[in-house]
């Protein structure tokens, strides 16, 4: 049982802190799925959808985790002995990978350093090879969460058009949609997985994916069985607001409220805030002394900044003692970044000062925990968010 006074820092880049209107508009009691009050919910979420998505075309909504949607993208579009193209960004694109693999698609998977994003000159190559255009599909992850890099989806669409390929682009944005900027219909993006526990601000619980022409045709003649995710199957009973089966009523309550919320803020400003909150932490992370894992600047994710250990510490150990002493969960490392890396997550329901907050306690556990660093990162937050460069005294004599 804890003891603790105040909020829990939950500072993982998802699932995220859910806002108290969110959690207030979810307080409610289960209604009929079937009844005219849930059709008019249904139609609300799925038209509210698109606009977050920033699409004209349907968005599919699945009581499930991400994964789940991943898996609907798969199942719907391709069919068994497709090759597509992958990139190792990093985590999250390797067990996208294997779960491709499972449904006896061939991948080919361009390997990486888990450092950088998607390279659009590579992919134009790659279609550019494939003649016959046995490729039948692009698959990238927009931000990879292990690593706290961003791809450049809008350059990917190019170089594929550049090659002149007819391969469908589906893409990863779990831990981008409503933190990072995302136009699905702009970009040229067929399908488009998310899910509800990241930059949504929901709990975990809800899978989406949106959904191109070329897509929904592709679903019309791939081969692939499926049941539970089949599109057409939604997309009938969606028309009117409903669903072919039970829905997770209450997660869609709160859907509404935080569609509502980030379109209150505007989506160009949730995205600018994100954009800040990451230059804040970055600024913090380089006077620390630290590296950051991005390798490219103009790669660095709004959403979290993943940090490299200084070598022989370990970054578990760190985010135990921060855990312990200040109530804040970081994210750790994932497979081969175990250890190696913490990350701070700055999405959703993030503001100015709850990241002063979040940075105060990195800075304080890697006293606690006798990491190597200099002091001052915090003050280098503050000042990048309040648009000044800081002081170079006033960091020496914090470091003292
Ligand atoms: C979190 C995440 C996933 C997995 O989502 P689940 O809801 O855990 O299934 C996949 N891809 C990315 C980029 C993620 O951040």
């Amino acid at each position: 049982m804890s003891t603790r006074q105040g909020r829990h820092f939950l500072q993982i880049p998802g699932p995220s802190p859910v806002p108290e209107r969110v959690l207030r508009a979810m307080d409610m009691p289960v209604i009929d799925h079937r009844g005219p009050e849930f059709g008019k919910l249904g139609r609300e979420v799925l038209e509210g959808c698109k606009t977050v998505f920033q699409t004209s075309g349907p968005v599919v909504v699945y009581p499930s985790s991400g994964t789940g949607a991943w898996e609907s993208a798969i199942v719907n579009t391709l069919s068994p002995g497709d090759r597509v193209l992958m990139v190792e960004t990093g985590h999250f694109a390797t067990l996208w990978r294997q779960m491709a693999a499972r449904w006896n698609i061939e991948v080919d998977f361009i390997s990486g350093d888990w450092r950088h994003g998607v390279d659009p000159a590579v992919i134009e190559a790659k279609l550019s090879e494939d003649r016959g255009h046995a490729i039948k599909a692009v698959m990238v992850v927009h931000n990879e969460t292990s690593t706290g890099v961003t791809s450049r989806i809008a350059e990917v669409r190019k170089a594929i058009d550049r090659a002149s390929h007819p391969a469908l682009l589906l893409v990863d944005t779990i831990s981008s949609l409503g933190s990072a900027e995302y136009r699905h219909e702009e970009w040229g993006v067929d399908v488009t997985v998310s899910c509800s526990q990241k930059g949504l601000m929901l709990p975990p619980g809800l899978g989406f994916t949106a959904m191109s022409e070329k897509a929904l045709a592709a679903s019309k003649t791939n081969r692939m069985p499926r049941s539970y995710w089949d599109w057409q199957e939604m997309l009938k009973p969606n028309a009117n607001g409903y669903f072919p089966y039970t829905p997770a009523t209450n997660l869609l309550y709160g859907l509404r409220e935080a569609i509502a919320m980030l379109l209150e803020e505007g989506l160009d400003n949730v995205f600018a805030r994100h954009k800040r909150l990451g230059a804040a932490t970055r600024a913090a992370v380089e006077a620390w002394g630290l590296e950051i894992l991005c390798a490219n600047p103009e790669e660095y994710s709004p959403v979290l900044t993943a940090v490299l250990m200084p070598t022989g510490h370990d970054a578990d150990a760190l985010r135990k003692v921060v855990l312990e002493n200040y109530d804040m969960s970081l994210g750790a490392g994932l497979s081969k970044l175990t250890g190696k890396v913490f990350r701070i997550g700055h999405l959703g329901e993030t503001n100015e000062l709850t990241l002063m907050g979040a940075l105060s306690g990195v800075e304080m556990g890697l006293a606690d925990a006798g990491v190597p660093h200099r002091a001052g990162g915090v003050l280098a937050a503050m000042a990048s968010l309040r648009g000044a460069k800081p002081a170079k005294a006033t960091l020496e004599v914090a470091a003292e």
